[in-house]
């Protein structure tokens, strides 16, 4: 490790001239931020349009043999602005008319995607006096199209070995046949873990336009604190209840290298951000909790039979049936008789009524009856394994708030409580438990 910083912006960080000179202010303010990785330029307001989402409406217009010459143009007024207002010498529209006859040529959908990024690349590297390295020459696929970690560390070290400064584009990398694929969405996220962890950063910053998670959804909670530090596996459980600020896969590649990721906001640069990383040693958080998240549209099946505990293979027969459609569930709560399951609502898609009919034909069990619109809530904190009352301190703000609880989960890490509560009752429950720390 050592104190080289990666940083990466996100689309709203260069969405514009006036942000791009932002990042510049930013890139240069600290020399340790020497690989920048770009995403595509975002949306300058609510209503605007982001580039990624032009150049597949360019791919799908092409596929459906229409002109796609509008849609075109205005990625090209958005690139030439930023080029002309920042005054640079770059040849963008060289660079537009070779995208503009691969898409017309019939170039896939991730070529076409990418170009968001790649085009923004080339001119933040011109804006910075960095050197531009092509993402699809170092973040690497293989023939079947899945991310190639060693291959990608190999050509991370020989390509970037000996650049002091560099500008690589996110969201894409190539396959073995130099055919472009891209991350999923919001994946240039990825890209900048991936070049983190390759050249053994000691930080990776990813910059956005918030200052970091905050404890609580803001449209829920008023004024939640932020949160400054936090560890992967709690931002996991987070982030997996639906706060999002990192795309979720961006984790994996930073805990690999021990990397700690700090979230800053490119509007706001002073704000601490949240640092995320492993080793909070000292830092247990004791007695407090470290946020709280939530999701609703879950369906909870209940079953009961009377010695359940007893039967064997009772479990892996209802959930041979959850398989055989094809549904995964998200957790299982049991009693002695009794045994919940609880499943995204999306995952049940018209199915519902033949799981209950085969679990009763399998399993034969005395009741089985169906909770709909279930909304679960997510306390999280990793003080709370040493701590005594959390949940009490969790249960009694419900209680007192007049709230249901139809369920109760703790992982066995114990960084996490989780309740089931009505759809009706989810803000209320939230700001309830959040008041309550
Ligand atoms: N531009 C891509 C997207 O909109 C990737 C990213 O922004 O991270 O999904």
């Amino acid at each position: 490790m050592n104190n080289l910083v990666v940083a990466k912006f996100g689309g709203s960080s260069l969405a514009n001239a006036e942000q791009f000179r932002k990042v510049k202010s930013i890139v240069l303010d600290d020399k340790r931020r020497r690989y920048v990785v770009p995403s595509a330029p975002g949306k300058r307001c609510k209503d605007d349009y982001k580039i990624t989402d032009l150049f597949y409406l360019c791919h799908a217009h092409v596929q459906h043999k229409i002109s796609f010459d509008d849609v075109f143009k205005i990625i090209e007024e958005r690139y030439k602005e930023i080029v002309k207002e920042l005054e640079l010498s770059i040849d963008i529209d060289a660079h537009l008319k070779e995208v503009r006859k691969q898409i017309s040529q019939g170039a896939s959908a991730d070529y076409t995607a990418s170009r968001g990024e790649y085009l923004n690349g080339l001119i933040l590297a011109d804006f910075l006096n960095y050197d531009f390295i092509d993402a699809a020459d170092i973040i690497l696929f293989d023939k079947y199209g899945c991310f190639d970690s060693e291959a990608t560390k190999k050509a991370v070290s020989s390509k970037l070995g000996h650049i002091e400064k560099a500008v690589i584009p996110g969201f894409y990398g190539a396959m073995p046949d130099g055919n472009i694929k891209t991350f999923s969405r919001g994946g240039s996220d990825i890209s900048g873990a991936i070049v983190a962890r390759d050249t053994e950063a000691g930080l990776y910053e990813n910059w956005t336009d918030v200052s970091g998670f905050l404890m609580a959804d803001p449209r829920i909670v008023d004024n939640p604190k932020p949160i400054e530090r936090i560890t992967y596996n709690e931002l996991r459980e987070l982030a997996y209840m639906g706060a999002t600020v990192l795309h979720e896969e961006a984790i994996f590649p930073a805990r690999e290298g021990g990397i700690p990721i700090n979230i800053k906001n490119t509007n706001a640069p002073q704000d601490k951000g949240t640092i995320i990383m492993d080793n909070l040693e000292g830092e247990e958080n004791l007695g407090t909790i470290t946020g709280i998240a939530g999701r609703k549209d879950f369906t909870v099946i209940a079953i009961e039979k009377a010695f359940m505990n007893a039967e064997i293979g009772f479990g892996r027969r209802i959930l041979s049936v959850l398989e055989a459609y094809g549904v995964s569930f998200e957790h299982m709560p049991s009693g002695i008789d009794t045994l919940s399951i609880v499943i995204d609502d999306s995952q049940l898609d018209h199915k519902l009524d033949k799981i209950l009919e085969e679990i009763k034909r399998q399993c034969n069990p005395d009741s089985i009856h169906v909770i709909p619109s279930m909304a679960l809530i997510a306390t999280v904190g990793r003080g709370m394994a040493k701590t005594v009352g959390t949940s009490q301190k969790i249960f009694s703000a419900l209680a007192k708030n007049d709230i249901n609880i139809r369920m109760i989960d703790q992982g066995s890490s114990e960084i996490n409580i989780i309740i089931g509560v009505e759809t009706k009752d989810f803000e209320k429950a939230i700001q309830a438990i959040y008041k309550a720390f």
